[in-house]
């Protein structure tokens, strides 16, 4: 998707304005490169039309290129596209908040099961999961033993039930114990067929659930619009989840879900690891599907916590190539008093997917970075060269610094590396000057 897009921004270097004519170009390389993601058609249609709209509705900003001015619109459509804001899970006001997951076979319902009660553990929440795949006998084992990992009670009976009546049961004793969310697993197949959703409709209607969640593959491809369509009519779903976000995904799912169901994706699934699930964040995916690492939002937050000489300058510099270890540290610090690491670290090219853990790792070197770049001398800020050439330089600031001459290494070989995607990125874009886009 990455390149197709790079494509559409780099035929509009050079013009004035955004107009009927010079946009026909790019919307061709940017449909190509959403039905390549597998978005599917109709949705592609839509999109396509509501940007050219826009595109040639605007007029001259000052200052802004035409073509960041239509990165900054396919931005955010996207976001509109995925549904705008965070979309929380809805908890029940009275008696225990119901989950239902429903999905294809293997997309991760199971695993989910156990995340999600993870994940609710870590806001308070008592949760309990019921086993109501009876298909398989290994899929009532692998949910009791994804329970004991995250230490939460699972509910099963066996194989000889009928899953509404395991669910009845399952909802009855979570009554009892007092538990905040009960989360109902279900089978899956590797079609859509009948049976399934008459037992998804069955147990739906004896658990009265508070979310209908409907699980889908990130590697879902052009199919992903008509399961959601079809599980939404046929069973009636509050979201979706997006699973293995991880992988070699081309996104095109996302883009599908909110646009044919009017239902949000709530949440992700980032790995296999219990604590590999994360709210989603139609603005983060935006920025991924860019895939410029959201320059633009970077550097319209720097510019907020920069004054505008400085960020001309490190523009200036970035474009040059002369990005030293001053830049660096301010950049650092501007972004450390920008507080949420969080939404920065997904913008820094080269940095698509974050976790919490990735977080406070990247807490953690911003300190160590800041140790080192203070051992430096103001003439090697000003030149890392002198660092990649002299490792007595580099044992030096090792020692006073406190950290290892690897640290410090591998500190030289970033700069270098953001030297080389900083004026890759920006070369991307007109001239580029910084975007002071108003909204
Ligand atoms: P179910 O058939 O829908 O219940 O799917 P499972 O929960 O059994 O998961 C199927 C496989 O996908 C398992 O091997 C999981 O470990 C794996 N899986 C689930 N979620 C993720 C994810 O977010 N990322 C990755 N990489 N693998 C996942
Ligand atoms: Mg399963």
């Amino acid at each position: 998707l990455t390149s197709g897009l790079e494509a559409a921004w780099t035929k509009l270097k050079g013009e004035e304005v955004l107009t009927k004519e010079n946009i026909v170009e790019p919307m061709r390389d940017i449909r190509r490169a959403l039905l390549e993601a597998d978005v599917s058609l109709p949705v592609v249609r839509r999109f396509v039309q509501a940007v050219s709209d826009q595109a040639v509705g605007v007029g001259l900003i000052r200052g802004v290129k035409p073509d960041q001015q239509l990165v900054k619109i396919v931005n955010d459509e996207l976001v509109k596209l995925m549904g705008g804001e965070v979309s929380e899970l809805v908890f029940s006001k009275s008696g225990p908040t119901v989950i239902l997951l429903a999905g294809l076979q293997g997309v991760g319902k199971t695993t989910l099961c156990a995340k999600l009660a993870n994940y609710l553990k870590k806001q308070g929440k008592s949760s309990m999961l019921i086993a109501g795949d009876v298909y398989r006998p290994a899929a009532i084992d692998q949910l009791v033993i994804l329970g004991e990992q995250v230490g939460v009670p699972v509910y099963t009976a066996g194989t000889e039930v009928k899953p509404s009546e395991i669910a009845k049961q399952g909802l009855e004793e979570a009554k009892k114990k007092k538990i905040d969310v009960v989360i109902m697993d279900t089978a899956g197949r590797l079609q859509i067929d009948k049976g399934m959703m008459d037992e998804l409709k069955e147990v739906k209607k004896v658990l009265n659930p508070t979310e209908v969640l409907l699980v889908v593959d990130a590697m879902t491809g052009q199919e992903a619009a008509a399961l959601v369509t079809t599980f939404n009519v046929e069973i009636g779903i509050t979201g979706a989840i997006l699973t293995k976000l991880d992988g070699d995904s081309r996104g095109g799912a996302a883009l599908s879900v909110k646009e044919v169901s009017g239902k949000p994706i709530k949440l992700v699934g980032r790995g296999e690891r219990m604590e590999d699930l994360e709210p989603f964040y139609p603005d983060r995916m935006a920025g991924r599907i860019l895939g410029m690492g959201d320059v633009l939002s970077f550097v319209e937050k720097a510019q907020e916590v920069m004054r505008q000489e400085d960020a001309e300058e490190l523009q200036k510099k970035i474009m040059s190539a002369k990005f030293d270890f001053n830049d660096f540290l301010k950049q650092t610090r501007a972004v450390a008093r920008m507080g949420s690491m969080t939404r920065v670290i997904g913008m820094i090219p080269g940095m698509g997917k974050v976790t919490p853990a990735q977080v406070r790792e990247a807490e953690k070197n911003l300190k160590l970075m800041e140790a080192m770049i203070e051992a430096m001398t103001p003439e090697e800020r000003e030149k890392p060269e002198l660092l990649a050439e002299s490792p007595d330089r580099r044992r030096r600031i090792a020692k006073d610094s406190g950290k290892t001459e690897q640290q410090v290494s591998q500190l030289v070989a970033q700069l270098f590396q953001m030297r080389v995607r900083m004026k890759n990125l920006m070369g991307i874009m007109e001239g580029g000057s910084i975007p002071t886009l108003s909204n």
